[in-house]
């Protein structure tokens, strides 16, 4: 085999360390969790549970009880307003990141330390390893949508910005994304302005002038990738200009923006009339990324779970050049590495790291019997092949038996350690009676409506949804935003393949007796669900870790209120 010997990393290196961890995964969990425990035994969450210095799994397992995060909640408050005893940590917490509250609809604060940026960095590497042997990549940069949230301050002066801030702004980062040739192509100022959209256009603009040498498409969730070139369809010949004129669209006002872009900008005619021309000769914009970078090499980011659905746009937008999911994690810490980048995303699976926390599982293959009982969850190395789990962290920032929320299947093994497939939120579900439809049963739904659409050339630009039960029986409302106009007959059609499309027993034999009524879908005007994006902007979410309410609850008043404000049509269905 070729040894990819780059800057700082040696691939082979990474790929032996992961076999001999994933060779003894369960070997590895247990001096894991030895070592959090250690670490942390003087810790007051772990020593009022009477561990007493006792670090092996079992006795973990009876002393410290299963929790979600709102168990932890005075934990984490007391922390952030500045008390820095040993509370879920023996050294004190110094950041938190805030989770980006889109999935829940809350906001929350979760730990920060070293050991995560650590995790982040071995994540990385290893995925890039695997990567990088199948598709390696040149001397180049990376064309990379990423957003900084402001530095905030919890009103105890920890770092408080979103987990994607908080690894931006370590310097630990920036040497370890160089190590693995994954250096963005835009200034600091871009990723740290103000203003997402200027940003954007800012990122949009940097990729351009440095057509040549990209060699990759980023960002932490694909939805950022496609908005990005939404976004160029509308602003392209503006970008065209820029470069002609080695000026600055006066579209982008942040003074420190400005300045950084403007020393990257002078006159360029030849490069304009090029992307004029590539952009002109597109039919419907299909490949336009390998035609704007024809270096590069792959596009990358997370595409699993929520991010299906913008699946069908963004291979539009990539036409030939692979997609490439990238790993599994959460604010909470990672979990899980993308090891076969050949996979397709929608087969994607993740390769849990032994070594970066402890984790368990809850077997969820009778949903109703586990909403009851005690869950027991199961090792690492204990779990099946095809079954479902929810998964439970004990990470190294004082997280322990902590219920993270997301369902898992198991798919196979990469040596002793499982192949997870992200499957959904455990806590996303439809229900009225005895229905429930998770947040991919919505997806697959959506999927067989917008295929009635796609025979009008039309698509599915994005989507939500909602119980209303202030009518009696209550029913399901969908909402759906689409790139133009349909006729009603298509419209109504769509209503009725989404109704018959909700397969659950539940679901169905509720309909069927009128237990739910019919299911309505409410078409909201285009820029509807940009309008979401911007609600959570300004609470201080980025881009980078949105993630579209799917379901939105009925404490989520605002985003009610603009999908409910903004419907151009209604339609019920007439399925059953
Ligand atoms: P946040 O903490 O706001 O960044 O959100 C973390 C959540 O994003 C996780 O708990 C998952 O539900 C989801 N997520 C993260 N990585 C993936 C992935 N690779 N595939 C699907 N969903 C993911």
């Amino acid at each position: 085999m070729l040894e990819k010997k780059m800057e700082g990393i040696n691939t082979n290196k990474v790929i032996e360390e992961f076999e001999a961890s994933t060779k003894d995964a369960g070997g590895v969990q247990r001096e894991t969790l030895k070592k959090i425990l250690e670490e942390n035994a003087s810790a007051e969450y772990l020593q009022n549970l009477g561990l007493n210095g006792k670090t092996d799994p079992e006795s973990f397992k009876s002393c410290v009880p299963l929790v979600t995060h709102e168990d932890l909640e005075a934990y984490i408050h007391r922390i952030a307003e500045g008390d820095s005893s040993s509370i879920l940590t023996g050294k004190p917490i110094l950041d938190m990141s805030l989770s980006s509250g889109t999935t829940q609809g809350k906001r929350k604060f979760v730990p920060f330390n070293d050991e995560l940026m650590e995790n982040t960095l071995q994540i990385f590497r290893t995925s890039f390893a695997f990567r990088n042997r199948e598709f390696p990549l040149e001397e180049g940069k990376s064309l990379q949508f990423v957003y900084s949230s402001k530095p905030g301050k919890t009103k105890g002066g920890l770092g408080a910005g979103t987990a994607t801030t908080n690894l931006f702004r370590n310097s630990k980062y920036k040497s370890g994304m160089k190590a693995i040739q994954f250096q963005g192509c835009s200034p600091d100022e871009v990723i740290f302005g103000p203003d997402f959209h200027q940003s954007l256009y800012c990122h949009l603009l940097c990729g351009l002038l440095f057509r040549e040498e990209i060699q990759s498409v980023f960002s932490t969730f694909a939805h950022s990738i496609v908005l990005a070139f939404r976004r160029f369809e509308q602003v392209w010949e503006e970008l065209c200009n820029d470069i002609r004129d080695g000026e600055l669209s006066s579209r982008v006002t942040a003074l420190s923006v400005r300045m950084a872009m403007q020393k990257l900008l002078r006159p360029n005619p030849e490069l304009a009339d090029l992307i004029y021309k590539k952009c002109s000769g597109l039919s419907n914009w299909y490949g336009l990324i390998p035609e704007l970078f024809p270096n590069a090499k792959y596009i990358y980011g997370i595409m699993t779970g929520s991010m299906e659905p913008y699946l069908k746009k963004l291979r539009h937008y990539a036409g030939e050049l692979p997609l490439m999911s990238a790993d599994y994690g959460s604010s909470e810490g990672w979990i899980a590495a993308n090891v076969n980048p050949k996979l397709p995303p929608e087969m994607a699976t993740f390769a849990v790291l032994p070594n970066i926390g402890y984790f368990e599982f809850i077997p969820l293959q009778d949903n109703a019997e586990c909403m009851y009982k005690e869950p027991k969850p199961v090792d690492l190395t204990e779990v099946k092949i095809d079954e479902d789990y929810e998964i439970v962290v004990t990470n190294f920032a004082g997280l322990y038996r902590y219920r993270l929320g997301d369902v898992v299947r198991v798919m196979g093994f990469h040596n002793s350690t499982p192949e997870l497939k992200f499957v959904c939120r455990r806590n996303l579900i439809l229900s009225i009676n005895i229905d429930k439809n998770t947040e991919k049963d919505l997806q697959l739904s959506v999927e067989e409506a917008g295929k009635l659409l796609a025979e009008e050339k039309l698509e599915v630009v994005d989507f939500s949804s909602l119980v209303d039960v202030s009518t009696d029986p209550g029913h399901y409302v969908i909402f759906l935003e689409i790139s133009g106009e349909a006729s009603e007959e298509v419209l109504q059609e769509c209503c009725n393949c989404l109704d018959r499309s909700f397969v659950d027993a539940g679901y169905v034999s509720s309909r069927k007796v009128k237990a739910i009524g019919p299911l309505e879908l409410r078409v909201v005007w285009r820029g509807t669900f940009l309008k979401i994006l911007e609600h959570y902007l300004g609470l201080g979410t980025v881009v980078s870790q949105f993630k579209t309410p799917r379901c939105v609850g009925p404490m989520n008043i605002k985003v009610q209120q603009i999908l409910c404000n903004n419907v151009a049509k209604t339609y019920f269905s007439t399925a059953f």
